[in-house]
């Protein structure tokens, strides 16, 4: 039996090879439905458009429809793998689903947890109303709601392409597109792009459609500060054109009213449960995130524990489709074919270089904006840590401070944490804190009373 957790693009095609040679398979889902990030996709009851939200839907639906329908896999949707350990060999998966526990042993687990927004804190970014380009994607593909009436889109990443479009199409008015770095990157990337033409077609393919909705990307500008209206929620976001380190441009500011503004810096690769499981991680060159280490066939630094999709690095739903296929039959014991996986991580790699994140997002902060939104833990309380009270890594500042200790486990403040206390103290993060920020025993929050229900083994 081979144990499969996340529902994407890389944990389908991982259960559906590993049970095409001929393996049981149990594929482990927190979501509703099958289709991770990716293809998130509608309940049958609501009938709408989905292929205009997603120009690979139908790739999805019949990826979905193979897994569901395969004598090998039986799918475990609703469950969630809130904590996991690995003992001689064994990986051990605590799960949670409708209020129940229940405990999963397998010698053979394949993790594709995936990815979430990677977000910058910035002045007023805590406001009702500033979201994530993801967030505000979810709600539209995944509830058919529409985050807000004038949405600001900004950040960095193809990413913001396709939400963009998205929501003109459904009638959103798209008051501003902002991408902070600017389209000349690209040239030092070209072989890489014309490699791959059907990228190219994509991101032409949305400009197209957002020049119909008289939406254009301005590049090489950021949303730099939020403000709220007497309601308290979002009425304006301050833009600022910015240099190629993020710093501003003085004098350039201007005010954009809108009721939300979608703002993401890339992806952060969830590692609560590689970290759980103990694999080994490493912080990445190309973009400074922290990944699963995997070898040629997704094998990780467990026996028996491979790893695919986002969580070994970002590269796109194509990648973690090839390495899912990858991880699938090397877990099953078949032969695999790494030659697409090697084109498509080349295109990846380019796609990071062309949308990096300048380190002088920080120039954007003020001493009271929150870098630690659950623990309300401001710039200046993270300052005081370091200069009065010695701090010179984010794990004794998170002692000090509790930035990173909320609800969220810092999922979201952790890697500016680390980036903040590197600059205050000007002692570049080591890749140890870097890693040790994205460990968290538990891997997402459970209530007391399930936690409850687990028998207590000496
Ligand atoms: C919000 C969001 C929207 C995106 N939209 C697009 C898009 O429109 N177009 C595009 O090209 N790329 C998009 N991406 C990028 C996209 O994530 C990847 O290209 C692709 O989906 C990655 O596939 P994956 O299988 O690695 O991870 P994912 O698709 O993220 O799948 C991971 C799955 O694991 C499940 N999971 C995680 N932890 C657990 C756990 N502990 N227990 C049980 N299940 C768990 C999650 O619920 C999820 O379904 C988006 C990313 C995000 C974060």
């Amino acid at each position: 039996m081979i144990t499969v957790v996340g529902a994407g693009p890389a944990g389908l095609a991982a259960a559906l090879s590993a049970a095409n040679a001929g393996e049981s398979v149990e594929l482990i889902e927190s979501g509703a439905r099958l289709g991770g990030q990716y293809w998130r996709n509608l309940p049958n009851s609501i009938v709408v458009d989905q292929q205009a939200l997603n120009h690979d839907f139908q790739s999805g639906k019949v990826l979905r429809e193979k897994v569901q329908a395969h004598p090998n896999i039986t799918v475990l949707l609703n469950t969630q793998v809130w904590r996991a350990s690995h003992e001689e060999g064994i990986s051990i998966l605590h799960t949670i689903s409708g209020g129940t526990t229940r405990e999963i042993r397998t010698n053979k687990l394949i993790l594709a947890t995936g990815a979430y927004d990677r977000t910058l804190p910035f002045p007023g970014w805590d406001i009702p109303g500033v979201m994530t380009p993801g967030g505000v994607q979810a709600l539209l593909k995944g509830n058919n709601v529409k985050a807000g009436k004038k949405i600001v889109i900004a950040g960095t990443g193809p990413f913001l392409l396709p939400v963009a479009t998205g929501l003109a199409k459904y009638g959103v008015d798209v008051v501003g597109l902002f991408e902070a770095n600017r389209l000349r990157r690209w040239i030092w990337q070209l072989p890489a792009l014309l490699n791959n033409i059907s990228a190219i077609k994509e991101g032409a393919s949305y400009l197209h459609t957002l020049r119909k909705f008289k939406v254009r990307v301005q590049r090489g500008y950021a949303v730099v500060e939020a403000h709220s209206g007497s309601d308290g929620n979002l009425s304006a976001v301050t833009v600022a054109r910015v240099k190629s380190d993020f710093s501003v441009i003085e004098g350039s500011q201007r005010k954009v009213v809108c009721d939300v503004a979608a703002i993401g810096w890339g992806f952060t690769a969830d590692l609560s449960l590689a970290g759980n499981l103990g694999l080994m991680q490493q912080v990445s060159l190309l973009d400074g995130g922290t990944y699963v280490v995997v070898d040629e066939h997704q094998g990780t630094s467990q026996a028996g524990i491979f790893a695919a999709g986002e969580i070994t690095g970002i590269g796109g739903s194509k990648l973690s489709l090839a390495e899912g296929e990858i991880a699938g039959s090397a877990a099953a014991g078949s032969e695999t074919n790494t030659s697409k996986k090697r084109k498509l991580a080349k295109f990846a790699s380019a796609l990071l270089r062309t949308y990096p994140v300048g380190p002088n997002w920080q120039s954007w902060l003020k001493p009271e904006t929150t870098i630690c939104r659950c623990e309300e833990v401001t710039l200046e309380i993270i300052e005081k840590s370091v200069l009065d009270l010695g701090a010179t890594d984010s794990r004794t500042v998170k002692l000090f401070t509790r930035c990173g200790m909320g609800m969220c486990q810092g999922r979201i403040c952790g890697r500016s944490v680390n980036d903040v206390v590197a600059r205050i103290s000007g002692k570049p993060a080591s890749d140890a804190d870097r890693v040790s920020s994205a460990a968290r025993p538990i891997a997402s929050p459970i209530l007391l009373g399930e936690l409850a229900q687990i028998p207590i083994v000496d």
